[in-house]
C-alpha cells in the first residue's frame, strides 16, 4: 500500500510539464515573452529549457532526502518530461512550493491548477501543461496511513484542469481537505507482547500439564490398587500360615533354608514352607522352562537351591483357585506321600502385573495323561499308580480329628492331568483349586466361591442332572470316586496283558468331542447312560477282569451304591495281591 500510494502520486506528476527555478535563466527574457503573450517563442525556449535540465535531473535525485516527500518527487520527474505537442493549449505555469515564477507552456490538452499537501503538512501550488489529464486531473486525499506513516499525517493534493489557451491562468488553488488525523497503530507494549507469549504458553503448557497429571494421577492409582490387591492377598495366605511359624519357629532358628525345607517336609504338620520365607521364594527360584498349560495358569520347571521345583502361575483372574490351592496345602496334617508336596506360595509383583505363584516338588514324568500316553504299564506299575492314587485319595477324603486335626477334603477335579507320577512309579494327587473341605464337629462344609467348575467329560451323572445334594460333603466324596472310576478305566488299558493292550484314550473319546460341552456328557451319561467300555481282553486276566469290576462298582449311576475310597483301596490292595511282587513290595 504504502508504494502504491507514492507510485500513484508519482506516476500522475511525471506527466506534469513544467520547470524548476533553475530552468528560468533568464527571468528578463521570460517577463517580456509573457508580457507580449508570444506563444510561439515561449515554446521555443521551453525546448531549450528541456534540454539544459536533463543532466541535472540525476544529481537531484541523489539530494531528495525522503522517499515520502511527494513535492520532492514532483520537481524531479517533470524535468525528464516529453516535450508536449506544440498544436495544443498554452498555459499559465508556475512552480510549487509557492507559484512566485510563473512562465508558459504549450502543446497541452489541459492547463492544470494544483494544490498539494506535502508528508509534512505543508501545502504547495503550481498551475501548468498536462496531456494526460486522465491520470492527473484529480483530488486525492490519502489517508497517509501507510505511505507517509512516519510523519504522523497524509498527502493530498487536487488537482483541476481546464481547456482553454492561459485558461488557468486566474484559476484559484483548489482548497484541499482538512488533515486527516492520522493515528499511528499502537505497537504492542512489551507487557502486551509478554501476555501473548503466555497466553500461547498457557495454551500449549495447559493441556500437556493437564493431561501428564492425569496419567501420574492413573498410575499412582493403579499403583496403589495393585499395592492394596498385593497386601490383601499377603493377608490371605498369612491367614494361613501364621500358625505355621509359630509351628516351625525354632526350626527357622539358626538353620538354613534347605533345613527348614526339610523340615518343614518331614515334620507332618501342615505343609510348605514358613510362611516368612515363602515370602522371599519367587525372589529366590530362577524359572527354567514351561512344563504345563492348564486352563487357569502355566506351570513351570524352576530351580530352587539348585534343585528342580515346580512353579504352577495362576492368571490373575484365577485368583480363586490360588487362594484355595494355597489354603488346601496349608492345611494342617495334609502332607502325604501322594499329595503334591507343597514348599510355599508367593504373591510377586512383575511389570506392575501381579502374578500369583505356588510352589510344589517337580516331578519330571509329568501328569499320569502324560505318562500314559508315552508308556504301556505292566500289572505291577499300574497297580502302583492305582493303589498310590487311591491311598492320596483316601489321605484327602478323611478327617483327622484332634487339636491339630485335618479336615475331609474333596477334590472335584480328579483326572489323569491332574494326577502326577513320580520316578518310583507312585502317583501324587495335584491341582486343588475345587477342593472343598469338611469339618464334622462343625458340620461345616467349605465351598469355595470359585467360578471354576470340574472337568465336564469327568462329571458324574448327578452333577450333570443336578441332582447332586450340595449340602452332603458325602456327595463331594461320591464325585470324587467316579472321576475315580474313569481314571482306573484310562490305566488299565494301558496294562499289558497276553492278549495285548488297548492304545491310551480319554474316557468317552468315542462319544464325544474332544471338549465335550455340558449337555454332551448329559446325554452321554445320565440319558443315554453309557459308561466307559470294559474291554473283553481284561475278562482273560484275573487283575484286570478285578480293576473291571471294581470300576464299575465306582461309577455306578447310583452315587450310594459307589465304593468309598478306603474300600476301593481294600479292593486293590486285594487286587495287588495276585501279582507276586506287588505283594511282596506291599508287605514289607
Ligand atoms: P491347572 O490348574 O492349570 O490344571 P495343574 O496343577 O493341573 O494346573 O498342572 C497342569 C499341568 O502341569 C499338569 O497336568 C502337569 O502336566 C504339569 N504339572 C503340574 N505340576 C507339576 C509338577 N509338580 N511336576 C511336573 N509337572 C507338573
Ligand atoms: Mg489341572
Amino acid at each position: 500500500m504504502k508504494k502504491l500510494v507514492y507510485l500513484l502520486v508519482l506516476t500522475s506528476l511525471q506527466f506534469i510539464n513544467a520547470t524548476d527555478d533553475e530552468t528560468v535563466k533568464d527571468e528578463s527574457k521570460l517577463d517580456k515573452i509573457l508580457n507580449e503573450h508570444d506563444w510561439q517563442k515561449f515554446a521555443e525556449y521551453e525546448q531549450e529549457l528541456s534540454a539544459d535540465s536533463e543532466d541535472k535531473s540525476v544529481d537531484e535525485n541523489s539530494n531528495d532526502e525522503e522517499f515520502g516527500s511527494l513535492l520532492a518527487d514532483f520537481g524531479r520527474n517533470f524535468n525528464s518530461l516529453p516535450l508536449l505537442a506544440p498544436n495544443g493549449f498554452s498555459c499559465y505555469s508556475c512552480e510549487a512550493p509557492n507559484c512566485s515564477h510563473p512562465h508558459v507552456c504549450a502543446g497541452a490538452s489541459h492547463c492544470y491548477t494544483a494544490s498539494v499537501r506535502d508528508a509534512h503538512g505543508e501545502e504547495h501550488f503550481s498551475k501548468g501543461c498536462t496531456n494526460t489529464h486522465a491520470f492527473v486531473c484529480k483530488t486525492e486525499s490519502y489517508d497517509g496511513r501507510h505511505s507517509h506513516q512516519k510523519h504522523g499525517h497524509s498527502a493530498q493534493y487536487s488537482i483541476q484542469c481546464c481547456q482553454g489557451d492561459m485558461c488557468n491562468e486566474n484559476a484559484e488553488f483548489p482548497e484541499l481537505e482538512p488533515v486527516p488525523v492520522v493515528e499511528k497503530e499502537p505497537v504492542p507494549s512489551f507487557a502486551d507482547q509478554n501476555g501473548h507469549i503466555l497466553k500461547l504458553l498457557l495454551a500449549v503448557i495447559c493441556p500437556v500439564a493437564i493431561l501428564g497429571l492425569l496419567v501420574i494421577v492413573i498410575l499412582m492409582i493403579m499403583r496403589y490398587k495393585h499395592n492394596k490387591r498385593m497386601e490383601e492377598l499377603n493377608q490371605v495366605d498369612r491367614q494361613y500360615q501364621e500358625e505355621m511359624v509359630g509351628l516351625r519357629a525354632q526350626a527357622a532358628g539358626d538353620s538354613t533354608l534347605r533345613e527348614i525345607f526339610d523340615d518343614s517336609m518331614t515334620s507332618g504338620s501342615g505343609s510348605g514352607l514358613p510362611f516368612l520365607v515363602q515370602r522371599t521364594l519367587a525372589k529366590q527360584i530362577s524359572l527354567r522352562e514351561c512344563i504345563g498349560k492348564g486352563r487357569y495358569g502355566e506351570v513351570w520347571r524352576g530351580v530352587w537351591h539348585g534343585e528342580s521345583i515346580a512353579v504352577k502361575i495362576f492368571f490373575s483372574r484365577d485368583e480363586a483357585s490360588w487362594q484355595r490351592e494355597t489354603e488346601i496345602y496349608s492345611t494342617t496334617l495334609l502332607r502325604h506321600e501322594n499329595i503334591l508336596g507343597y514348599i510355599g506360595s508367593d504373591c510377586t509383583s512383575r511389570n506392575s502385573c501381579t502374578q500369583l505363584w505356588l510352589v510344589t516338588h517337580y516331578h519330571p514324568l509329568g501328569s499320569l495323561y502324560d505318562h500314559l500316553n508315552r508308556t504301556a504299564l505292566s500289572k505291577v506299575e499300574t497297580l502302583r499308580i492305582l493303589l498310590s492314587t487311591i491311598t492320596g485319595l483316601v489321605h484327602l477324603h478323611t478327617e483327622i480329628f484332634g487339636t491339630q486335626g485335618k479336615p475331609a477334603i474333596a477334590h472335584r477335579d480328579i483326572k489323569t492331568k491332574n494326577i502326577l507320577v513320580r520316578a518310583d512309579g507312585t502317583c501324587v494327587i495335584a491341582d486343588f483349586g475345587l477342593a472343598v473341605t469338611h469339618t464334622q464337629t462343625t458340620g461345616e462344609t467349605n465351598i469355595p466361591q470359585n467360578p471354576r467348575v470340574g472337568t465336564k467329560r469327568y462329571m458324574s451323572p448327578e452333577i450333570l442332572d443336578m441332582s447332586m445334594n450340595m449340602q452332603s460333603f458325602e456327595s463331594f466324596r461320591r464325585v470324587d470316586v467316579y472321576a475315580f472310576a474313569l481314571v482306573m478305566w484310562e490305566v488299565t488299558r494301558r496294562c499289558m496283558s497276553h492278549e495285548g493292550v488297548e492304545d491310551y484314550a480319554l474316557p468317552f473319546h468315542e462319544m464325544v468331542a474332544p471338549d465335550p460341552g455340558f449337555e454332551d456328557m448329559h446325554k452321554v451319561v445320565c440319558v443315554d447312560g453309557f459308561r466307559p467300555l470294559i474291554e473283553e481282553r481284561w475278562e482273560e486276566d484275573k487283575v484286570l477282569s478285578g480293576l473291571g469290576r471294581l470300576m464299575r462298582d465306582c461309577w455306578h449311576e447310583n452315587s450310594s451304591v459307589r465304593l468309598p475310597a478306603l474300600r476301593i483301596k481294600k479292593s486293590l490292595m486285594k487286587i495287588a495281591q495276585l501279582e507276586p511282587k506287588l505283594g511282596l513290595e506291599m508287605s514289607e
